[in-house]
């Protein structure tokens, strides 16, 4: 288990690091601000959806390696899913951070999300890990439309 713990810290630190999608879309279809008072992670949300389909999702902003790697690999497990996809995703990610899930249940649908299992010990980063996904979601169901005229 502490091999597998060093090995999840290293895939976080790593995102933290280098963020993938990390960069403002040209024509975003929809975009949301998201903010953490309790860390001061901010983050900014870019998403094309075409036909329920999220065909490209970036990111930018700044805050503690937790909020970033979180929203970094959330970028790259959202690109091409629908929205009720993403939507699955996201609340077996959040079962999964606030330790109410049964985890062998939603092991397969989480995939590379599992690095974030251990943040059901420090509750005080589960807002931190949990922002960019309420971003998303806020940009889809608030309308929050950009106008691309
Ligand atoms: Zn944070």
């Amino acid at each position: 288990m502490d091999d597998l713990r060093e090995l999840y810290q290293e895939v976080i630190l790593d995102h933290n690091k280098n963020p993938k999608n990390y960069h403002e879309l040209d024509s975003p279809s929809h975009t949301a601000e998201g903010y953490n008072p309790l860390c001061g992670d901010r983050i900014n949300l870019y998403l094309i959806v075409e036909n329920d389909i999220i065909t490209d999702i970036s990111f930018q902003g700044s805050g503690c390696a937790i909020s970033k790697s979180s929203a970094s690999l959330m970028t790259t497990e959202l690109k091409g899913k629908t929205i009720t996809e993403a939507r699955d995703l996201f609340h077996s990610f959040q079962r999964m951070i606030t330790n109410k899930s049964d985890f062998e249940e939603d092991f397969n649908t989480i995939g590379k999300l599992a690095v974030f299992a251990g943040i059901r010990e420090y509750p005080v980063r589960i807002k931190c890990a949990g922002l960019a996904w309420h971003t998303v979601f806020s940009a889809l169901e608030n309308g929050d439309v950009v106008s691309t005229e």
